[in-house]
């Protein structure tokens, strides 16, 4: 069985093995920033491809768009991003630090064990002061801490060398706007009908303060959002988000490989759902440091669609062919954060094998940085490294495959199976007389002789079945 690594744990690993480093480390780093080393930046790549084959290569009702991470300010205000995207903060009395409210109210009733009591989520500014007041909620420095105050999460900067009230901009808060603006553009120059979806996947920038949860949640973030806009005469809503709840539960099973007992929906409450969306639900996986949202899915009705008409003076309909209706379409919108999804892939595949000392990163096939790693058996017999770099070079046209030479056959095992490459060929003597080679399977550890012109072969097939 998997053990679920603390968070700890995964950091040390990922720092180890080059999959995450703290941003600007050399610098003392910069709060709640990551980057992304030779090893995460492949597993990033491959989350978003498997995300993108999903969602738009493989739908004919679905199309992609890359948008700008700067747009014109006036979207963040019809969005309503300047105005309500904000999180309640308190100030720690003595230290001056900035914590959520939400977050410390959760974690004390987690201490103290009250699951009967108001959840955080659903209680408004002026509640969560009281609340905080009456339970004597301390900062995490056993301090008091001063009444909540909202704080606005959109980044600002400006263009231009004169900074003033004209030139200011903001870092995108989600991607979703830069869809809905797109809207007219998509419908006008492609061959989508309703329902059709935009998806895209990009980054996007959040003044967040809460610290300590590593890739979990930064200040800059990739998002793979999507509208997916139907006629709600026409198209059922509720049957709708029926089916992207299956959509979403089907990808992170089937494509990430995780297990169905760490995650659940979560409806929000009538509080805490935002007032033009229907019905909205998270998709929550179980962390190390407890259930989380991953993914968001909301019906928005025709809520943003109106507001960008309101505020640009742009119509935003569409003119069903049959009726001759003209309507604005309403919207789903399932958002997720790839790095989250990352860091639910790494916390879900890690796997301490305690019979066989190692740790092993199971992660699928499609997920796994390499694929297959050659060694030559001893890295001072010419004849062994040629056979097998070239073996590496011909595997490299099919597969992202590695290279290791140092020190022995043991310890390169361990140092695959912990980077989760899921098969790794050996080049021995024998191959020099008979063509063959050892390959081993990483979740079995088991290791088999095949004549080298059956690899490909066999690894694609062995690859269809390593899902877990
Ligand atoms: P949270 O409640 O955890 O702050 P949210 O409800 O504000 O998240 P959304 O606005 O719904 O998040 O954004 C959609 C998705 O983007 C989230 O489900 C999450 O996966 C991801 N996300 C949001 N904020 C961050 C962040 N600061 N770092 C990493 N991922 C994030």
């Amino acid at each position: 069985m998997t053990t679920q690594p603390t968070l700890e744990v995964l950091n040390s690993l990922c720092k180890r093995r080059g999959f995450v480093f703290q941003t600007s480390n050399i610098y003392g780093g910069l709060a709640n920033s990551y980057d992304y080393g030779p090893l995460g930046v492949e597993l990033l790549r491959n989350i978003k491809a498997s995300w993108w084959k999903t969602f738009i290569e493989k739908r004919p009702d679905m199309v992609g768009l890359d948008s700008q991470i700067l747009l014109h300010p006036e979207t963040w205000v019809a969005s309503g991003h300047t105005t309500s995207f904000n999180d309640p903060l308190v100030e720690d009395a003595v230290t001056g630090k900035r914590y959520r409210a939400d977050h410390l109210i959760e974690a004390w009733q987690q201490k103290h064990d009250r699951p009967d009591h108001e959840l955080a989520e659903n209680m408004s500014v002026e509640e969560m002061g009281k609340y905080i007041t009456e339970n004597k909620v301390l900062s995490p420095d056993g301090n008091a801490v001063a009444a909540p105050r909202v704080f606005n999460l959109l980044f600002e900067t400006a263009i231009g060398a004169v900074t003033g009230e004209k030139s200011k901009v903001y870092l995108r808060g989600e991607t979703a706007q830069g869809i809905f603006t797109n809207f007219k553009n998509i419908l006008d120059s492609s061959r989508v009908r309703l329902p059709f979806g935009v998806g895209q996947i990009g980054k996007s920038f959040r003044n967040e303060v809460t610290t300590g949860q590593f890739v979990f949640r930064t200040l800059e973030f990739e998002q793979a959002e999507i509208e997916y806009f139907f006629d709600p005469e026409k198209t059922d809503w509720k049957e709708l988000l029926s089916a992207w709840k299956e959509d979403l539960w089907s990808f992170v099973t089937n494509q990430l490989g995780i297990s169905e007992e760490n995650l659940r929906w979560r409806q929000h409450s009538d509080s805490e759902r935002s007032f033009y969306s229907e019905d909205t639900y998270d998709l929550d996986y179980n962390f190390s440091f407890g259930w989380k949202e991953l993914w968001g899915l909301a019906y928005r009705t025709d809520y943003d669609l109106k507001q960008h008409t309101k505020h640009s003076g742009h119509e935003h309909t569409v003119t069903d062919i049959e009726s001759g209706k003209t309507f604005v379409p309403h919207v789903i919108e399932p958002a997720v954060g790839v790095n989250r999804m990352f860091l639910m892939v790494l916390t879900d595949h890690f796997w301490e094998d305690t019979e066989r000392k190692r740790t092993v990163l199971k992660l699928p096939f499609s997920l796994a940085p390499y694929k297959v790693a050659v060694f030559p058996l001893v890295r001072n017999k010419p004849e062994l490294v040629e056979k097998a770099r070239k073996l590496y070079v011909d595997l490299c046209e099919k597969f992202p495959t590695t290279w290791d030479d140092r020190s022995n056959i043991g310890k390169r095992y361990l140092y695959q199976d912990e980077i989760g490459t899921p098969f790794c060929i050996t080049v021995d003597y024998d191959s020099l007389e008979d063509d063959t080679v050892t390959i081993r399977d990483r979740d079995t550890a088991e290791q088999i002789r095949i004549p080298q012109a059956k690899i490909s072969e066999y690894i694609a097939a062995a690859a269809s079945r390593m899902i877990r």
